[in-house]
């Protein structure tokens, strides 16, 4: 049977990177075996399920480079999940039960304070029929929960290996609300059934799920898929992500300036036995991706690797790659030259766009060494201008000067750009141009009107 795998996001927020990396790993796992990826939208919260969302996982999924060949939304399927009901009402495995949310909540304080297990005690099932009308003539409409046999549920995890739940520790769970609409739990298992899901890869949160699920497949004549856990991931400070406070959401993440690329190799080989490793294409990702790789240990996402990531690949693009991005950018006329002068000094895309601005707009230059900067000006040699000019106009200035080093360059960096630090002046100085040296070399002794028409009789 081919492989067919599923993302299934509740449409309620964002997606974080614990989210993306579950994503990615499903991706991978169906690429590495020739399968499908289907992408599901857990959306039978209607309260809390928002198209915005809906269309925003899409967004996010697209750019991390997480494809799927099929998408379902689950308020599209009620139809599937009542003949599903119907067929495990059938089989008496559901039941009625009628407590208030308040009730169930005495219950669980009530267990809790005993240091109980939080389980439902079953007292709808010893109602008898009586009990169940004169309910309903009061007006009190029934939730419906599955009775989970009392066997042991075992499964081999893909990644945690053997796993075992004692039916009598589980709490039969609630399928459906007195108000008809569905909980997770039956959805989840009809639609793995009716889009032939063949492995589940999800976080660990699930196993409890898993082990009941697994009933419920049993349940409607259906064989479980495989299972894969793993650990959820946490931050440098031991803290869960979460979906509603929008922590390191892939948005937030794509518009600070992070590559997809430099987060998915981050996602995929946290938590393996391999080193952090970055990748610089998706085929790459795919190589070198294998589910058994993934331990049980809890991975933790630290944000200041996901930069120095991002930088190296930076570092390490080559101008073909990124080309139409810096297009999309807004900066169509950056050169190949521009591009490699730069790239080393970027922790994210857009500072090729400061350093573009630097050299071709107008800027506060910092003068720090105005006689330096004038003799500069003066010594500054005619266009046109190529990349050897830097070194002729710098010899020029050291016999003039005498001086050498960072006490020569500093003052010329200062005033050319207004940074005391980043690339190659050799490259920046042509993209500057003549004009735009001389203004800023004399800051406030010439405007680009008079540099453009010559000083040579300034600073001299
Ligand atoms: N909507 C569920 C979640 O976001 C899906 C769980 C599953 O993969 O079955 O946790």
């Amino acid at each position: 049977m081919s492989v067919t795998v599923r993302f299934a996001p509740s449409p309620t927020g964002l997606l974080h990177v614990g989210n993306a990396r579950i994503a990615l790993l499903n991706r991978l796992f169906a690429d590495s075996l020739g399968g499908r990826f289907i992408l599901r939208l857990d959306n039978t919260d209607a309260e809390r399920s928002r198209e915005e969302y809906i269309s925003a996982i899409k967004r996010d999924l697209s750019w991390l480079g997480v494809g799927w060949e099929h998408t379902v939304r689950q308020s599209d399927r009620r139809p599937s999940y009542h003949t599903a009901m119907a067929r495990l009402q059938a089989a008496g495995r559901v039941y009625p039960c009628y407590e208030t949310t308040e009730e169930l909540e005495e219950q669980r304080l009530f267990q809790r304070g005993q240091k109980q297990p939080r389980l439902y005690d079953r007292a709808a099932l010893k109602l008898s029929k009586p009990d169940h009308v004169r309910l309903e003539t009061k007006g009190h409409r029934p939730y419906w929960r599955f009775r989970l046999d009392p066997y042991d549920v075992q499964w081999e995890d893909l990644v945690r290996g053997s796993c075992c739940y004692h039916g009598i520790h589980l709490c039969d769970p609630v399928l459906r609300r007195a108000d008809g609409s569905y909980l997770y739990m039956l959805p989840s298992v009809v639609d793995d059934i009716d889009f032939t899901i063949t492995h589940v890869i999800r976080g660990e949160d699930h196993l409890t799920n898993t082990a009941i699920q697994i009933q419920i497949f049993h349940a409607l004549g259906a064989r479980p898929p495989h299972f894969a856990h793993l650990p959820l991931m946490r931050d440098v400070s031991g803290q869960g992500f979460s979906k509603r406070l929008g922590s390191l959401s892939l948005d937030a993440l794509r518009w600070q300036g992070i590559e997809p690329m430099a987060l998915a190799s981050l996602l995929v080989t946290m938590g393996t036995i391999r080193p952090i490793c970055l990748h610089s294409a998706w085929g790459e990702l795919s190589a070198a991706f294998h589910l058994r790789h993934y331990s049980h240990g809890t991975p933790r996402f630290d944000e200041s690797e996901l930069w120095r990531m991002n930088a190296r690949l930076l570092h390490a693009v080559p101008f073909a790659a990124v080309n139409d991005k810096l297009t999309a950018l807004g900066l169509p006329k950056v050169t190949e030259g521009f591009w490699n002068a730069v790239r080393a000094n970027l922790d994210r895309l857009e500072t090729a766009g400061t350093w573009w601005q630097i050299c071709t707009s107008t800027i506060v230059p910092k003068i720090i060494d105005a006689p330096l900067c004038i003799l500069a000006a003066g010594l500054l040699p005619d266009e046109p201008w190529d990349k050897t000019t830097w070194s002729v106009w710098i010899s020029a200035l050291k016999t003039k000067t005498g001086r050498t080093g960072q006490s020569l360059i500093r003052p010329l960096r200062l005033a050319l750009t207004g940074q005391d630090s980043g690339p190659e002046l050799s490259v920046l100085l042509p993209i500057i141009g003549r004009t735009r040296a001389l203004v800023r070399l004399l800051q406030g002794r010439c405007t680009p009107a008079t540099a453009a028409s010559g000083v040579d009789s300034v600073g001299q």
